[in-house]
């Protein structure tokens, strides 16, 4: 019975749910070694360092994860980084498959002036910052000003959008980053506003998490109801209205119309703006926007008026991309591949393959899609020990039982104060958690 070996290079959800797939597609003619390799000390990708701290359920995935994870052909290789500890070229001389799932981590730029001045951040900043990170526990963030503008129309900028008008006594319960949880409580922000370029129809907000606004119990929140109307209008012109949109449009309804608490703290949302120009002596004072107009053909053109709000934070969450991957062709921010197939024994799932859309449960039937291309292509197994032969002698892996170490640690600190975990940010320290 011949034993392939997969080297899985990311442990997020991509990476699990190839995982999972190669698992199940198991027989008693085919069976796999996986090895799933990851640059940080732990796993679990953005359900860790992405997901907001205060949706928890969301993060109950990682069950399924651990519960992969647990079967006796898996194992996990954390603080290595492909790149740096060992190269894609070496991984395929030694495995029979080798899919990436490294996400797309680097922020997409708004490309104006005054972007470079200080406390205009991005989400791939800001959004790793309060959720611990290792890697961004540095990240300057100064919460002083009353007002902040989230510039993006999805649910990462709705996530950061949150995380700034909540009562953050109200992150007391969660595993936010416990540096971001004492900066949240002294903040200054009571004015959120998200802008968005195009219209109400167009925002990629999905309906749940815009359902869920209204519920907040320390904020109002606003949208311009006659901006939502118009947009009513303008959808059913088209003719059959899809289900997902309708109940977008719906939900941002029933926010504009929801009678408000009258509390100090306000989360806005507009559409229909450009960001022109961030201005501010050395650091963000204020954003000038161009105002938008929705064409009868549904183009987007600028009205030529402008209006301009003072604020102190500006965070761009507009989309990510893939960072360089020596040796690995990149196209419109992500790894170049038809169909998950990059190059002879190299493929790619998640977020690398399609770019920063979708949910999590998309990446399953995507990489499951995926390993059953990988699987039609496989020929002869190879003969080696994976990448036990790459590393350098001495180099301190974070295996399975390692992360075990860490997430029972992690769990156990939280208990006292009522969290689910309090996470560990230093990189030094979780290793030595994982030796304990
Ligand atoms: C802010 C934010 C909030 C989100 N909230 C939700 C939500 O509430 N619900 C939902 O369904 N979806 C949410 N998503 C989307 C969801 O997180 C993604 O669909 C999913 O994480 C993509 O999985 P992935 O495995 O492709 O990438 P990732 O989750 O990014 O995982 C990639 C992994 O690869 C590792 N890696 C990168 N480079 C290397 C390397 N060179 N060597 C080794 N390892 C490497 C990374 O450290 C990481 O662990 C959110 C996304 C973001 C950004």
């Amino acid at each position: 019975m011949p034993t392939f070996k997969v080297a899985i290079v990311g442990a997020g959800p991509a990476g699990y749910f190839t995982a999972q797939a190669l698992q199940n597609s198991q027989s008693d003619e085919l069976t796999f070694q996986i090895d799933m390799i990851e640059r940080l000390p732990t796993p679990w990708g953005l359900v860790r360092s992405g997901v907001a701290p205060d949706h928890p359920k969301i993060k109950t995935v990682a069950k399924v994860f651990e519960k992969i994870a647990k079967e006796p052909n898996f194992r996990l290789f954390a603080n290595v980084e492909v790149g740096k500890d060992v190269s894609i070229k070496e991984l395929r001389e030694k495995y029979d498959a080798v899919v990436l799932s490294t996400g797309s981590t680097i922020g997409k730029k708004l490309g104006i002036k005054g972007e470079e001045l200080t406390n205009s951040l991005s989400a791939a900043q800001f959004v790793p910052w309060y959720n611990a990170h290792p890697d961004y526990t540095g990240v300057e963030v100064d919460l002083s000003s009353d007002t902040a503008v989230v510039i993006g129309a999805g649910n990462v900028a709705m996530d950061v959008a949150r995380m700034l008008a909540l009562d953050p006594a109200e992150l007391d319960p969660t595993d936010t980053a416990t540096h971001a949880l004492a900066e949240l409580h002294k903040s200054k922000i009571r004015n959120v506003i998200i802008c968005g370029r195009r219209g109400p129809e167009h925002a990629s907000f999905t309906s749940p998490e815009l359902r869920d606004l209204p519920k907040l119990e320390h904020t109002d929140v606003y949208i311009d109801l006659n901006e939502i109307e118009k947009a009513q209008v303008r959808v059913e012109a088209t003719g059959e209205v899809e289900k997902e949109l309708r109940n977008n449009l719906e939900a941002m309804r029933l926010i504009a119309e929801n009678e408000k608490k009258g509390v100090a703290r306000r989360l806005e949302i507009k559409f229909l703006t450009t960001p022109l120009e961030i201005k501010g002596s050395g650091k963000v004072e204020e954003i000038v926007f161009g105002i938008n107009q929705v064409e009868a053909d549904d183009k987007i053109t600028s009205t030529g008026k402008t209006f301009s709000i003072k604020c102190g934070l500006v965070i761009t969450a507009i989309g990510y991309e893939v960072g360089e991957f020596s040796g690995v062709p990149v196209e419109n921010g992500r790894i170049t591949n038809i169909g998950g197939k990059v190059e002879h024994n190299l493929y790619v799932v998640g977020w690398a393959k399609r770019g920063p859309n979708g949910v999590i449960g998309t990446n399953k039937s995507d990489a499951s899609d995926v390993v059953d291309l990988l699987i039609s292509e496989l020929k002869e197994p190879k003969e080696s020990n994976g990448i036990s032969d790459l590393l350098k002698s001495g180099h301190e892996v974070i295996d399975q039982v390692g992360w075990e170490k860490i997430n029972a640690s992690e769990i156990l600190s939280g208990e006292p104060h009522g969290k689910p975990r309090i996470k560990e940010v230093d990189w030094k320290l979780l290793i030595s958690l994982g030796r304990a």
